[in-house]
């Protein structure tokens, strides 16, 4: 499949992009770039460089060549505690919640950057810390609800089922009201039932943010995304419409190491084990 030519725009911008580590090129002169409005995945096997990648746009990992920018601008060493200020949230594997916070303060905790008063305000309780603080838990309240999740708002994320606790980590990641949210991983462990659902929460918000996932499973990703870039050891192999990318015998030979021929083998989910 060829590959697209890359717009310069408003969205993220990750160009000719090198990572390595020792002897391993984790990423080899990637390239991608994700819209206002787009919902874009980035699938491939293991080892393919999915996570390196994520790890270089959240700022924890520096490329050795390449750029990357945002809304047009360069984007030079943001650390990850500042993302969510440049309008970027991230989700990452797995859930991440604070086991004693209860599923409110969980959420209210990616709204830091919407806080005015500083510590010693809220330490001494002046009323301008309170307002901020009922705001807060107003933003909180209203991203809970936009997850489906507001009625388990006093609830701790260890009493609830696995998949509601990931929507709860969707909506601390909202709450900062971002123009590009990363998923990384959003359905490890659901099962179909609850993999549909979430895919439909996605299509939801892209309406008001782009979205960047990253995941094995094709079945979650075709119908979710509306462009797939594939990466297979380090390299961008096919960048385009889902069921192309699909479709395309350079991914199925990647992927799953079968022929071309063989083109239903992306309608099930992605192996996790195609390299070894
Ligand atoms: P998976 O689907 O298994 O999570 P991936 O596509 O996310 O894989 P990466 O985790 O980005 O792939 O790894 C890409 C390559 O870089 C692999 O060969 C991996 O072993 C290597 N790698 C990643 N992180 C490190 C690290 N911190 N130190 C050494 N090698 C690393």
């Amino acid at each position: 499949m060829e590959s697209r030519e890359l717009p310069t725009g408003a969205g993220l911008s990750v160009r000719d992009v090198v990572v390595s580590f020792g002897g391993i090129t984790a990423l080899d002169g990637v390239s991608v770039e994700v819209s206002p409005g787009e919902v874009l995945g980035v699938i491939g096997p293991n080892g393919a460089g999915k996570t390196t990648l994520f790890n270089v746009i959240c700022g924890f990992v520096r490329p050795s060549k390449g750029t990357l920018s945002w809304r047009g601008q360069p984007m030079v060493r943001v650390a990850p505690d500042r993302l969510a200020s440049i309008g970027i949230a991230r989700t990452l594997q797995g859930v991440g919640l604070f086991p004693g916070l209860t599923v409110l303060e969980n959420v209210m905790v990616g709204a830091q950057r919407f806080r005015k008063s500083g510590v010693v305000m809220q330490m001494l309780g002046l009323p301008w810390s309170d307002r901020d603080e009922r705001r807060q838990r107003d933003r909180a309240l209203a991203a809970l609800a936009r997850v489906g999740c507001d009625d388990v708002a006093d609830r701790m994320p260890g009493t609830l089922p696995y998949a509601v606790q990931k929507r709860v980590a969707l909506a601390r990641a909202l709450v900062s009201e971002p123009e590009l949210l990363l998923l990384d991983e959003p359905a490890g462990g659901l099962d179909a039932r609850e993999l549909s659902d979430l895919g439909e929460l996605i299509k939801s918000l892209a309406s008001s943010v782009a979205v960047m996932l990253v995941d094995h499973h094709m079945d979650f990703v075709v119908p979710v995304c509306d462009r797939v870039v594939v990466l297979d050891f380090g390299r961008v192999i096919a960048d385009g419409e889902p069921s192309a990318v699909q479709r395309d015998p350079g991914v199925l030979e990647a992927y799953l190491g079968r022929e071309a021929e063989d083109s239903d083998a992306l309608t099930t989910s992605g192996s996790d084990d195609a390299h070894d």
